[in-house]
């Protein structure tokens, strides 16, 4: 896709979309969307206009689940499975969907197989009609922009979507279930590991017996090692952000934009404790407009160790909020994000196969991990399938590090050390450190920052990256990066020669 950058032209006129109850359903419990009935709703909207604040709304959003028969499996049955999933996230779904394509016998287990998704995510389109699953967006934006200060926005050629939650997993469960995949619904309690089978205890008593356990249960993963606990925790910088799905009584928005970072500060004007917060450690706001009176605002520490209180985002996001003269009458959908970024990898080839947030595929200087998850999972089940197939049967050890190594080919981690570089360079950069960096990373030809960001660039593409980033800087930044990187560059060179011996 051909991409342009148009700096500083003033934004089209901004056109009305009528909202449609289909792609928010939960709408259709209510009335209309701007004429909010309850007495409850008119208190809050006077509340809100006077003090600017819409923290005090509470969420309206009613989770549902997904309306299918799913083909259970029974504790009476004692057949041994291939492989056995846990989790029913993006990551697990996906993994079961693509395994049992071989004729794999899966089982995913997971307290609520049925219900949503709780996180709204975001794609490039590119990304998701890779992988055939552009059925799964429920609105797109042709551009992109960026606000690199009041002076300066940057126009990004490049189509973004927001994912359908309803539609993605509603697909991967049918090809689930379609493929013979089995779901269990309980909490995975204990994983039991023998040299050729492993035992996942359940907490209802259940015992599930497979020859591969993948642990798809999120950052929060109790049964994944990593080399050192410690050093992990020290390692890894966090993205924390406060998102809401809100209808406002207006906004500055372009309908075909969706704002992938507004750095702008004026907004802080008057407050000079959170301006000076924000300019050590800087926050922006992400937008995707659904229309001129639905939205979701998410105000995003990109990256930060330790992680910069959830109180001064909201904070800061109700002063952003007010000074952009948005009136939040009704929040229909809240999330707070909190992404651990980086850190060392779960040590390889152990007898559990860590998939998705647990695994390291989090991009260590975006915190995307959706397109990528969807991209890895058939080459994971490729190599699953290689091993565990009719014809073949490797199991054990070597199972293991036939796996691990189609998600970890030494390549793919010598580049991860380069991401987290970025991740750690990022750390050092005040806002208008950052500013510059995004201003001259956006000026790069689209191969490289677009291929940055969906994780998709070889070590010589990296490399040819931080030249080319290097000869678009001003001569500031590049004072910034000589001053700044030694410590994240040495720390780089130090862990490729870690991975080389390893
Ligand atoms: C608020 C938020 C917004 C995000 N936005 C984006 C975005 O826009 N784009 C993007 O690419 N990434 C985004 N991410 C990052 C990442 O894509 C998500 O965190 C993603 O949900 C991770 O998928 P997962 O399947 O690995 O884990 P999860 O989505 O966390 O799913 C884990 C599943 O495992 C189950 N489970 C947990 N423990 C057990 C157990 N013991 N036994 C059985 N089941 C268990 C849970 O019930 C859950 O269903 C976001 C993250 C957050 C938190």
């Amino acid at each position: 896709m051909g991409t342009s950058l148009m700096l500083i032209s003033p934004p089209p006129p901004t056109k009305t979309h009528q909202l449609t109850p289909s792609t928010f359903p939960f709408l259709k419990t209510h009335q209309t969307i701007s004429l909010p009935s309850s007495r409850k709703t008119n208190t809050m909207i006077n509340s809100t206009k006077k003090f600017g604040n819409f923290l005090d709304l509470k969420s309206e959003y009613q989770p549902e689940a997904l309306d299918f028969d799913l083909p259970w499996h029974h504790p009476s049955d004692r057949s041994q499975f291939d492989v056995i999933i846990v989790g029913a996230g993006p990551a697990g779904i996906r993994l079961a969907e693509q395994v049992s394509l071989y004729g794999i016998k899966v089982c995913c287990v997971d307290p609520n197989p049925l219900s949503m998704w709780p996180n709204n995510y975001g794609v490039w389109l590119d990304e998701f009609e890779g992988l055939g699953l552009e059925d799964c967006l429920d609105k797109t934006w042709p551009m992109a922009s960026i606000y690199i200060d009041d002076n300066k926005t940057k126009y990004l050629d490049r189509c973004y979507g927001r994912v359908s939650r309803k539609k993605l997993k509603e697909k991967l469960v049918k090809g689930c279930v379609f493929n013979g995949v089995r779901f269990y619904k309980a909490k995975v309690w204990e994983i039991k590991h023998h040299e050729f089978e492993s035992i996942v205890v359940c907490d209802d008593g259940t015992k599930l017996k497979g020859s591969l356990v993948v642990d798809a249960s999120g950052f929060g993963s109790n049964f994944t090692d990593y080399d050192n606990h410690k050093l992990r925790k020290k390692n890894y910088g966090c993205q924390i952000a406060h998102g809401v799905l809100v209808e406002v009584d207006g906004h500055p928005f372009d309908l075909d934009k969706m704002v992938l970072m507004d750095w702008r500060d004026s907004h802080l004007g008057n407050e000079p404790y959170l301006r000076d917060g924000n300019s050590k450690f800087p926050t922006f706001l992400y937008a995707m407009p659904f229309s001129s009176n639905l939205i979701f605002l998410e105000e995003t520490s990109l990256v930060s160790r330790p992680v910069l209180s959830y109180m001064d985002v909201k904070r800061r996001m109700v002063a952003r909020l007010r000074h952009l003269g948005i009136n939040v009458k009704r929040v229909l959908e809240d999330e707070k994000c909190l992404i651990p970024m980086g850190g060392p990898l779960p040590r390889i080839s152990q007898n559990v196969m860590p998939f998705g947030g647990n695994s390291g595929i989090v991009h260590p200087s975006t915190g995307y991990m959706v397109a990528r998850t969807m991209a890895l999972a058939p080459i994971v089940a490729a190599s699953i399938n290689e091993c565990l197939g009719s014809t073949r049967m490797i199991r054990g050890k070597n199972l293991y590090a036939n796996v691990w190594n189609s998600m970890w080919p030494i390549e793919r981690r010598f580049v991860r050390e380069c991401y987290c570089f970025g991740m750690e360079t990022l750390l050092k950069l005040d806002l208008n450190e950052t500013r510059s960096f995004f201003d001259a990373f956006f000026d790069l030809k689209p191969y490289y920052w677009q291929g940055f960001l969906s994780s998709k660039l070889s070590l010589k593409d990296f490399a040819l990256l931080s030249l080319s980033l290097f000869g678009h800087a001003s001569n500031s930044s590049r004072f910034d990066i000589v001053t700044k990187c030694p410590v994240p560059l040495a720390q780089l060179i130090g862990n490729i020669a870690l991975e080389s011996i390893g």
